[in-house]
């Protein structure tokens, strides 16, 4: 089945059953200050699900266009994009699970023709503590639907995704039961997060399986809510059942079912490809830069997805009047123009291009979506104009890279060509090495200074217009900032002295680190280095911060610095812990917090989340404080 027809499809398929088909929203959400897209179909019906009667009725469907800006950095993976198509149904206190799930089953195997052989699912577990139980409700309607089409049924506790990693499936296992982290819905997370008053429920997640060829064995063994490649998520059936109180949960009267499926996914079920940038929703795009590029998607697949999925969404955002600017959602435009430029360069595209992509993704969306194919041509001079501009700035980068080159290049003149000229670190530190231009300075601390200032800066300016805690954003980046010195330091203990960091990026709600190391991490090896890193923060150690002599610090001191040869005649030094024998000394800019204590804010922990292969000897990591 065509996208197209998949999507007309689904709209039919629940209008049939008493839904209003809902007109979709614009990608910017016009009453919200609190976030900047449109990231699901469920976000402007939300005070629906909070008990306003809803003007159409209890029952409605949708196909809503979406932007996660915050999974751009997953885009480049078989299966995420920045841009993508939310389909989406709601029953407003009419049906529930029994009709949701054999709705969607129906709609899946009857409509679009999955094999059932080849969808699984899973349930939440129950939360005894909080007198939550176990959802054997969906479970139960599950089985009977499997049953029913003759494949296996299996019923599979599973826990915590970390446990599945370990366990795996066994044959005929098919309704799988996960924790709150993978199956509670409230607006603030899990279990613990659901905010007081608030309606929260179980979810029932569908999941196809593409095949153990898709399968990556360093996310460890495959299970429906691994990362690995080979089950992939292609909806999400929340169940509204609850509301949380001061001193627990209890029952809602008036019960709220709310789906969410990525039509680019389910497509790519349908057509039996792991990779959504095969269905015809990004194909026509994928070749069309074959052609600019003389190079094969083959040979390309992350930088080809990027550029398409960015200029996909640029092109969106420009058929709803955006423009490319330096603030809120004109800036994710700007970086999608950007990066999408960047990676093409990569591949050999010199000259400007995003318009000549523009008429394709019009073509693709341009019957269903009038408006795309209508501003056609201002997309075109929007993009065109914007691309040319940053080209320039590119250029005016490379003029600038060859004037610092009498002086060599310092941390602040590296931050001012990324700043300044859109130029990333590493092609500055690429190009100057091309053009022989010396690093000097202690450029790495003074690159980090310059960055975590402008960081705070903007945090401050956009206060509230991104998820975020209690605290100040630049507050929680300080602490995931003292947490990778940690995770070096506990690294060194549980893998050996060796471990180089090759590089980190940290936002207000995670840290990603990489570092130098061939193979997947075992389970043990991460317990014993969360444990080290938990110990210490338990343990309220010292921070603090010297200057020295580069020599000094190296040889005497044995900091840690990944780039000896660049850094200048003096380095600040961080230390933690005891002077004489300390947990970890390095080489940074700073900032960090004065003691450890300060990480756990209470009673947090750190925690690694999620491991992968970065590049060829690479691996990263992502951890939080939770
Ligand atoms: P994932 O874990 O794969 O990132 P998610 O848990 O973030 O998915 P939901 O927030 O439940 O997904 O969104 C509902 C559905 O939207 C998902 O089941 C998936 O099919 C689709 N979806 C979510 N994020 C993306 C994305 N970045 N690109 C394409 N489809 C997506
Ligand atoms: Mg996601």
């Amino acid at each position: 089945m065509s996208a197209n027809e998949i999507r007309e499809q689904y709209l039919k398929f629940f209008e049939s059953r008493g839904h209003k088909i809902l007109p979709p929203s614009s990608l910017i959400p016009y009453d919200d200050p609190t976030t900047l897209f449109t990231g699901s179909g469920m976000q402007m019906l939300l005070p629906y699900l909070l008990g306003t009667p809803h003007p159409e009725g209890k029952r409605l469907v949708d196909s809503q266009p979406c932007i996660r800006a915050q999974d751009i950095e997953e885009v480049g993976d078989n299966r995420h994009d920045t841009f993508f198509e939310m389909l989406g149904n709601w029953s407003l206190g009419d049906y529930f699970k029994e009709a949701q799930i054999k709705w969607f089953w129906e709609f899946l195997t009857d409509v679009v023709g999955l094999n059932p052989s080849r969808i699984y699912v899973s349930c939440f577990i129950g939360d005894e503590p909080n007198g939550i139980p176990r959802d054997t409700e969906s479970a139960g309607i599950w089985q009977k639907l499997f049953a029913e089409a003759g494949v296996s049924n299996d019923i599979a506790e599973i826990g915590s995704a970390a446990n599945g990693d370990k366990r795996g499936i066994r044959p005929g296992e098919r309704i799988f039961y996960y924790d709150d982290k993978e199956n509670w819905w409230s607006r603030g997370g899990g279990i613990a997060s659901t905010p007081v008053g608030d309606p929260c429920g179980p979810d029932s997640e569908v999941f196809y399986d593409f095949g153990e060829e898709e399968h990556d064995s360093t996310y460890g063994l495959a299970h429906p809510a691994s990362d690995s490649g080979r089950f992939i998520e292609i909806g999400n059936q929340v169940f509204m059942q609850y509301r949380r109180t001061a001193d627990g949960f209890e029952p809602l009267k008036a019960k709220n079912v709310d789906f969410g499926g990525g039509l680019e996914r389910i497509a790519a079920a349908s057509i039996d490809s792991a990779d959504i940038f095969k269905t015809d929703l990004f194909w026509p795009i994928i070749k069309r830069i074959e052609e600019l590029s003389r190079q094969k998607y083959s040979d390309n697949k992350p930088a080809m997805r990027i550029i398409a999925d960015h200029i996909k969404g640029a092109v969106w955002l420009a058929s709803q009047d955006m423009v490319p600017s330096n603030k809120e959602q004109g800036y994710v435009m700007r970086r999608l123009c950007r990066r999408a430029i960047l990676q093409g360069l990569n591949l050999g595209i010199k000259n400007d291009f995003l318009g000549q992509i523009v008429p394709v993704v019009a073509s693709i969306y341009g019957e269903t979506y009038p408006d795309i194919a209508k501003k056609e041509k201002e997309v075109v001079v929007v993009l065109g104009r914007e691309e040319k501009a940053f080209r320039k700035t590119i250029d005016k980068g490379l003029r600038v890279l060859v004037r610092f080159a009498t002086d060599g290049l310092t941390g602040k003149e590296l931050f001012m060509l990324h700043d300044t000229y859109g130029f990333p670190l590493e092609l500055g530190i690429e190009e100057a090495t091309r053009q022989g231009v010396k690093l000097s300075g202690n450029w790495q601390a003074e690159f980090d200074e310059a960055m975590e200032h402008q960081r705070a800066t903007s945090r401050t300016a956009t206060k509230g217009m991104f998820k975020g805690g209690l605290e100040d954003d630049s507050e929680t980046t300080t602490k995931y900032h003292t947490s990778t010195h940690l995770l070096l330091a506990a690294m060194h203990k549980v893998l050996g002295p060796e471990v180089e960091q090759k590089g980190s990026n940290i936002t207000a709600d995670r840290v990603r680190f990489d570092f130098a190391w061939d193979e997947k991490l075992t389970a043990d090896q991460v317990t014993k280095i969360e444990e080290l890193v938990n110990v210490w923060i338990k343990d309220d150690l010292p921070v603090v911060h010297d200057e020295y002599d580069t020599d000094y610090a190296f040889d005497t001191l044995h900091a840690h610095g990944s780039f000896r040869e660049k850094y200048g005649d003096k380095v600040t030094v961080y230390t933690v812990g005891d002077d004489k024998n300390p947990v970890s000394r390095e080489i940074c800019g700073g900032p960090h917090v004065t003691h450890t204590g300060e990480l756990a804010d209470g009673n947090k922990t750190f925690k690694i989340t999620k491991q992968e292969a970065s590049s060829a000897g690479v691996r990263r990591v992502k951890a939080v404080l939770v």
